[in-house]
Formats: structure tokens, sequence, C-alpha cells
């Protein structure tokens, strides 16, 4: 098999990023993007490594039954959903068996544990409640606001991402707009010069009230009071309008000081009953109503009764361990960004949460110094990011023996890993649910029930 080769090739399997998988004649396995199981396809392929290649779609034989219209014109080419031309059920069932085989083959768990997954229901669109959509100049000088391509830097442009919401699409088209008569103020990553990176917009979804943020290359940008005032005039929902300021060469999206150009400083949201203020820079799950299904779940694996002491590992801006305080004695959080520490206690001050205290430092030491201090949480929660918790930890958390462990993760293969150990060191696994919390992309989370093995 060599470069540009055509042929044809029958869907068998997706990976865990979204691709399909087939096997050609002479046993190779050929990865190919926007298919669905069972699609027969002719297939051109574009990379030959040894065993296996990499190929795309030059003609659908016979399509899958799971397919539907994408709809989104750019679907094929933005880094964002890898799954819009599958039905969602069909969706679903590749994240379940995503999970399922991640944690029964790596992690030797009995696949009975394996909870249905909780989808998204009919709210499959227009669930993000923040964009961060890079701004650029195309070869024509023609402004483009739109995503990421996959695996790379450049921008698929497009004026109304299906994964927004609408008030997103209708500021970004007057950001557009008024780009368009200014286009010398977009900022160029090659050079570093000009001054516009990033449109970048949240919402707290159950107050309407809108953030917008200019991430620019400077501490303001020429024309922003004609910018900022037609905004204060057409959107009045716009409640906090900033200006983040980056003039570091890289392509991180967000510098760490913000301008309040008009409004608030942040906006507030409602998650599990409780207020959060969302500062530009806080971590917050981008889809509201999935992860507070998440938090319940978690919640209700925690089976917390008013008596206990609950360590919430991983804790961001406290979201999690604050949705369980009033069912538990003590909480303690923990997080490495400081920042994130100060929201925490203030979103625990804003509701009235008295019981809970957080310590900013890396998981792993923090875990070890409460330890030694002989705290005995009876309920430990875990939310680490993709690379999963070390092994350290692991041994720290059931050296303190807590009754429960609740892990809730974003990626089934570390967590798959993780609770093998755990199991090893005397902990079994009770109940794993998978929870869709980002429908149409490759992410699928899961939360995962953990109970001390009684002593024999
Ligand atoms: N539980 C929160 C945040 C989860 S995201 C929520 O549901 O909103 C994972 C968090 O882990 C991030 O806030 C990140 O800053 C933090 N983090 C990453 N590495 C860490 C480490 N080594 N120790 C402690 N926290 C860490």
């Amino acid at each position: 098999m060599k470069k540009n080769d055509i042929i044809r090739l029958q869907i068998v399997d997706m990976t865990s990023d979204g691709s399909g998988v087939g096997r050609a004649d002479d046993g190779t396995v050929v990865f190919v993007p926007d298919t669905a199981l069972n699609d027969v396809c002719d297939v051109r392929i574009l990379k030959v490594k040894k065993n296996l290649s990499f190929g795309k779609i030059e003609n659908i034989i016979t399509p899958s039954a799971d397919r539907v219209d994408p709809v989104c014109p750019v679907s094929t080419r933005c880094g964002g959903c890898v799954y819009r031309h599958l039905h969602y059920s069909a969706e679903l069932r590749v994240k379940q068996k995503k999970v399922y085989d991640a944690v029964v083959i790596i992690g030797k768990v009995d696949g009975g544990k394996v909870k249905e997954i909780i989808g998204a229901d009919d709210r499959t669109d227009r669930y993000r409640n923040k964009a961060q959509i890079p701004v650029s100049l195309n070869k024509n000088g023609e402004v483009e606001l739109g995503f990421y391509s996959r695996h790379s830097h450049r921008i698929a442009p497009c004026d109304d991402c299906l994964l927004s919401p609408l008030i997103f699409t209708q500021l970004s088209a007057m950001f557009k707009d008024f780009l368009s008569k200014y286009p010398y103020l977009v900022y160029d990553e090659e050079n570093h010069s000009g001054k516009i990176r990033h449109l970048y917009l949240r919402i707290g979804e159950s107050t309407g009230e809108v953030m917008l943020c200019v991430v620019v290359n400077g501490k303001s940008f020429d024309h922003q009071d004609e910018f900022f005032s037609s905004i204060k005039e057409e959107f009045p929902q716009v409640k906090s309008a900033v200006i983040n300021v980056n003039t570091a060469k890289t392509n991180v999206i967000l510098g760490e000081k913000n301008i309040v150009v008009y409004g608030k400083e942040s906006i507030t949201d409602i998650l599990c009953d409780l207020k959060f203020e969302l500062s530009p820079l806080a971590f917050y799950q981008v889809n509201r109503v999935q992860a507070q299904r998440l938090y319940e779940k978690a919640r209700e694996y925690a089976q917390l009764t008013g008596d206990e002491v609950l360590i919430d590992l991983y804790c961001g801006t406290g979201t999690i361990g604050l949705s369980m305080a009033k069912d538990c004695k003590e909480l303690i959080g923990v997080e490495i960004i400081d920042k994130a520490i100060e929201n925490a206690k203030k979103n625990a001050d804003n509701n009235n949460i008295n019981n809970a205290s957080f310590i900013c430092g890396d998981a792993t030491v923090a875990a070890d110094k409460l330890k030694k201090e002989g705290i005995k949480p009876d309920v430990v929660v875990v939310d680490p990011p993709r690379k999963g918790l070390t092994e350290e930890l692991i041994h720290t958390i059931v050296q303190m023996k807590p009754e429960r462990v609740v892990y809730v993760s974003c990626d089934p293969a570390t967590l798959a890993r993780d609770l093998k150990l755990f199991e090893e060191l005397n902990y079994s696994v009770k109940e794993i649910t998978p929870v869709d919390l980002f429908p149409r992309t490759a992410h699928v989370e899961s939360v995962v029930m953990m109970s001390k093995k009684p002593s024999p």
C-alpha cells in the first residue's frame, strides 16, 4: 500500500478520537475520519506507516445506518466535532463502548458494573457556555473568525458554531463587521504584529448574563470606544466587557491581566442550586446541564449522611465539593491554581457555606500532607486532568482509608489504569457511569464509585 492508493474498506470499529477503523486486504489497519460503523467506502490513503495507515473518504459506497446529515458546513475541517455525521444514539454507543473497553480490558473491571451512559437527550447543539474564537486575515486580506482545524493551527472559518448559543453567533458577527472596517487590527501570529487575537465569550446560562472579552496584544486597541459602545447599545445582556491582555508570543489563548471596559468583573451562573462567579480566567464546565447531572451522580456515589469529612482533590473553583458541602461535616478542597482557590473560597462565602476550606497545591503533595496531619476523610473525590492520578497519590488516598472514593474522569484510558491500582490496594469498583458532557465531540466523562473492601 502506498500514498494515494484508493482502496475499498468496510468500517468495523471506531477509535477513541472518533476515527473509523477498517482493515485492508493485506491486513493493514486503516484509520479514516468522518466515517461510521459499517460504512463501505473508497478511501484514499494519505499516510502509510508500518502495519497502519491513514486515509480519507473518497466515496461512500454503502452508507452506515448510523449516518445523518452533519448540517454544519465545516464539520469535516474544524477540530471540534467528530461525530456530527452520526445519529446521536450511535454516538452514545461509541462513547459507551470507549469507556467499557477501557475499564474492562485495561482496568479488569467486571463489565456489569458499567452503567448506561447519561446522554444529553435532545440538547446536543448549542450547549456550550464558552467560546474562544481566533481571528485572522485570509490570503485575500479578509477577516475570518472560526475554530482551529484538526491537528493544526489553521483556522476553519465558521460564522455559526452549532455548539455555541445564538448570542455568540450574533456577537461574533458584530465583531467581524467591526474588524472588517479596520482589518489592520487583526493580530498576525507569525510577525507578532497587530492587536486583536481572540474573541472570548461566556454566558451564565441560568442568569442570561454574558461576558465579552477581547484578547489583545496590548492594553487597548484603536476604535475600541466605537466597538464597545455599539455592543453596549445592542446587547444589554453583555454585563461584563473585558480586555484580556496577552502580549506574549505564544499560542496560549489568555493572558493573566484583565481590564474591565464596562460592567462587572465577572458574571454569575447557578449550578446545582449554588451561585458561581465566572471571572475570565476561572475554570467552569462548558456544559452546565450535563455537568449538573455528572455532579449529581458523583453526589449519589459519595453517599453522604452529614457526618463525613470529604476531600475534593483537583477541585478547580470548588464546584463538585461545594455541591456536596451541605451533606457533609467538613469539606477540604485541593487545587494547584491559586486564582481558582481564591474563586473557590469566594464561591463558598457567596453561598454561605462555612464548613469548607481550600488548599492551593499539587494534589499528590497536599494529600500526603493532610495524611501526615492525621486527617481521616470518609470520602475522597478526585477529578484529575487527562493524565489521571499519580501512583503515589493513589497510595496516599488508600492509606487514609476513606470508606468511599469517587473518581470523576475525562479520560477512560488513564481511569482504567488507576482503577486497576485501586483494586490491587483493596478498593473495589462498585459502579461506573459514563456521562456525555460534550455531545458531537470525541470526549466522554465517567464517574466511578469505589469502596474499601471489608477487612478480612
Ligand atoms: N473539579 C473541578 C475542576 C476539574 S478540572 C470542576 O469540576 O470544575 C481539573 C483541575 O485540576 C483543574 O482545575 C486543574 O487546575 C487542576 N490540577 C491540575 N493538575 C493538578 C495538580 N497536580 N494538583 C492539583 N490540581 C491540579
